[in-house]
């Protein structure tokens, strides 16, 4: 964020991020003290609809239009801790959405390539995030994540904010030799969080738990 939106912003609903931070997130168990601080800071009001705003901290997934969510802030956290990310990292998010998983992420890692399907959401978001001042090291994309973005690769993290039934193999292509990449993957009602980590041609995965996201589409559906 540039100063002037962080100096604007930060003086509305600090005491909501704060407390979302220690009872939702540091409560569950999310000891990353540069997730927590930057969770803080964003406003995540202002990537939910106006008419939900009051709800912006709440511990839930929010609907956003056009059949999309912006996940629910211990969602967001686990997956940020999950990808390790320590400043200098070169990511890619499938799922931009809101754009507030975009924006933390584009202040915890060094440069960052979002893709999104739906257009509105796609221009909604990145008009959004040009105005709170991500700008230099943001590239956004409206089109077909699953792809992935084989001109930026490759990857030292990839993310993924909707859920394919498989981790699309052109992603894992893209993905850095020592990269990880964090995604929902199952069936449409239900899937696994999974962290996958490449050493040359080996991937090793760890499951992270259950957890509930909106569908990846696919080009042919
Ligand atoms: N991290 C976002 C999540 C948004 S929901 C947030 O918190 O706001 C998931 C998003 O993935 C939706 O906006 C949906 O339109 C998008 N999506 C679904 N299939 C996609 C695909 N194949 N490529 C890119 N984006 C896709």
């Amino acid at each position: 964020m540039d100063d002037a939106a962080a100096t604007t912003l930060d003086s509305d609903a600090t005491r909501e991020r704060d407390a979302m931070v220690r009872d939702q997130i540091q409560a569950r168990g999310v000891a990353d003290p540069r997730v927590a601080n930057i969770m803080r800071v964003v406003p995540r009001h202002l990537f939910v609809p106006a008419e939900d705003r009051a709800h912006a901290y709440e511990d839930c997934a929010l609907p956003i239009g056009h059949g999309a969510t912006i996940s629910q802030p211990i969602v967001v956290a686990t997956m940020l801790e999950a990808l390790h990310l320590d400043g200098m990292e070169r990511v890619l998010e499938i799922g931009t959405g809101s754009g507030y998983s975009t924006a933390l992420l584009c202040e915890l890692a060094g440069e960052v390539w979002s893709i999104e399907l739906d257009a509105h959401l796609a221009q909604r978001a990145a008009d959004l995030l040009r105005k709170l001042g991500y700008r230099d090291r943001l590239h956004l994309r409206a089109g077909h994540g699953e792809e992935g973005w084989p001109s930026a690769g490759p990857f030292d993290r990839i993310v993924l904010g909707c859920a394919p039934p498989h981790v699309p193999k052109p992603l894992l292509e893209q993905l850095a030799d020592g990269g990880r990449l964090v995604a929902p993957v199952g069936p449409k009602d239900r899937q696994k969080l999974v962290a996958v980590e490449r050493h040359g041609a080996r991937f090793t995965k760890t499951d992270l738990g259950d957890v509930r996201f909106v569908p990846l589409r696919e080009s042919d559906g």
